[in-house]
């Protein structure tokens, strides 16, 4: 009886370490049956607004091998739109299946933008109060946030602050000295460059002197220099000015004395060569006459026909080397560069510097108002800052379009001619029917009590208004 007893529960106890054993055999079978999956990288992302998300994947392993390209991923980001998004990779085998999540939040994480108008560090008048400039605030979500932002203003600053829906903040300050750093502005009444004839008296014209925080302070004006009107030539006002903290403002004004106009004269003048053919056909004419005249020389022609016109006593003049519309009337500087080239070629031919120009198409011409609107009006004042002075005409030959005939020529320019006043001549030394008029013009000129003049230094400038 013991000894069964003791039979039976030995087959018990080995039926039991079975039923364990199976069981423990199939956990291994499943576990080795089952793929794993792990998130690469962090489990929950938070990305900017409109900016791009970067996928990192997830790695899968299936008895013991790397199986991560058999990863299947679900869920789409709107990286436009705010909120929480999924991302589910899942790797199945046979009848195992697993998955992973990772949590994508996209929202507003950039700062508003605060732009000032004015500097960052401004300079007050001593004593006086600050008045907004005036400030932008943009936000890549919110758009435009100027009206949200908050002004707190301090003794020596201001603090501009605004946040965004998504509460980021933005703060910017602007710096207050009170020091005036700006010394006054001078206008000279009359302008900074002016002619007067020989002879006659010179007065000052006028000055008007402003600081931004004294004032008026046109009464502390110091004015020096001297006008001789007996003696044609250059002459140098300085007028200098300080205001309460030190700060100097100096102008100049130049005073050209000369020649008084001499009525009944001619100035024959020509624009746009040298050219060879009609060019040398005028010289040998004006040679025959014993005539003065001026030539507005371009980078055009041969050289030799400059150095000619230099030696036989005519004023080489410039009329900018390109004369190309768009190159010289899109920018002051553009012009400027233009005519040092027509400039330098004049003084390594003659030696020359010349000082005396003329604007293509006049300084009335409009056509430079397709460049640069007002253009005509600065480079009227600049180039004679720059120490030119320029020439117009107040008779046209026609010879440009208007005619093609000699006749056509003589008969424009003859009809024209006044005693009464300086007579400036527009032809071009560029056209044939010119050349062959200017010896009948010479001895109509000669035959009715006319004198013939080249233009000079001191030759009373003719100007058109300008129109642009
Ligand atoms: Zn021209």
């Amino acid at each position: 009886m013991r000894v069964r007893n003791t039979k039976k529960r030995k087959q018990r106890y080995l039926l039991w370490i079975s039923i364990f054993m199976i069981f423990l055999g199939l956990c291994f079978f499943f576990l080795w049956m089952t793929p794993k999956i792990a998130l690469k990288g962090e489990k929950t992302i938070t990305i900017n607004i409109n900016s791009i998300y970067k996928e990192q994947g997830a790695k899968a392993y299936y008895q013991g091998k790397n199986i991560s390209k058999e990863i299947q991923m679900d869920g789409k980001i709107n990286t436009k739109k705010q909120g929480t998004y999924q991302v589910v990779y899942s790797i199945k085998k046979g009848f195992f299946k697993r998955k992973v999540t990772r949590n994508v939040i996209v929202k507003d994480v950039e700062s508003p933008k605060i732009e000032l108008i004015g500097d960052e560090t401004i300079y007050l008048c001593p004593g006086s109060t600050y008045e907004e400039l005036g400030y932008k605030a943009v936000d890549n979500v919110d758009g435009d946030l100027t009206k949200k932002v908050k002004i707190k203003v301090e003794k020596d600053q201001i603090i501009y602050t605004v946040q965004d829906k998504s509460n980021n903040k933005a703060t910017l300050h602007r710096k207050f000295i009170y020091k005036d750093i700006e010394p006054p502005q001078m206008i000279l009444t009359g302008g900074e460059v002016f002619s007067i004839p020989q002879n006659t008296v010179y007065e000052e014209l006028g000055y008007q002197a402003m600081d931004r925080c004294d004032g008026d302070v046109t009464k502390q004006v110091k004015v020096t220099g001297e006008v001789n009107t007996k003696q044609i030539g250059t002459y140098e006002i300085f007028y200098e000015v300080e205001d309460k903290e030190g700060n100097v403002q100096k102008v100049k004004r130049t005073v050209y004395v000369v020649e008084p106009q001499k009525n009944g004269t001619i100035y024959l003048t020509f624009d746009d060569g040298p050219k060879q053919g009609t060019t040398d056909v005028i010289l040998d004419i004006l040679k025959e006459e014993g005539v003065k005249a001026t030539f507005f020389v371009t980078n055009g022609g041969p050289d030799s026909l400059i150095k000619r016109e230099a030696d036989e006593g005519h004023t080489v003049a410039l009329h900018t080397a390109s004369h190309n519309y768009q190159t010289v009337y899109s920018s002051v500087e553009g012009y400027f560069n233009d005519l040092q080239i027509v400039h330098d070629r004049v003084l390594r031919i003659t030696g020359q510097d010349a000082r005396i120009i003329r604007f293509p198409g006049g300084s009335s011409n409009t056509i430079s108002r397709r460049y640069q609107p007002g253009i005509m009006t600065t480079l009227t004042k600049e180039v004679l800052l720059r120490g030119y002075r320029y020439y117009d005409w107040n008779i046209s030959s026609g010879d440009a379009g208007e005619t093609t005939s000699s006749e056509g020529v003589y008969q424009n320019v003859v009809r024209s001619l006044s005693k009464s006043r300086t007579n400036m001549i527009l032809f071009h030394d560029t056209k044939s029917y010119t050349a062959n008029a200017i010896q009948s013009i010479i001895r109509y000129g000669k035959n009715n009590g006319y004198t013939f003049a080249a233009i000079e230094p001191q030759t009373k400038m003719v100007t058109h208004s300008v129109n642009n």
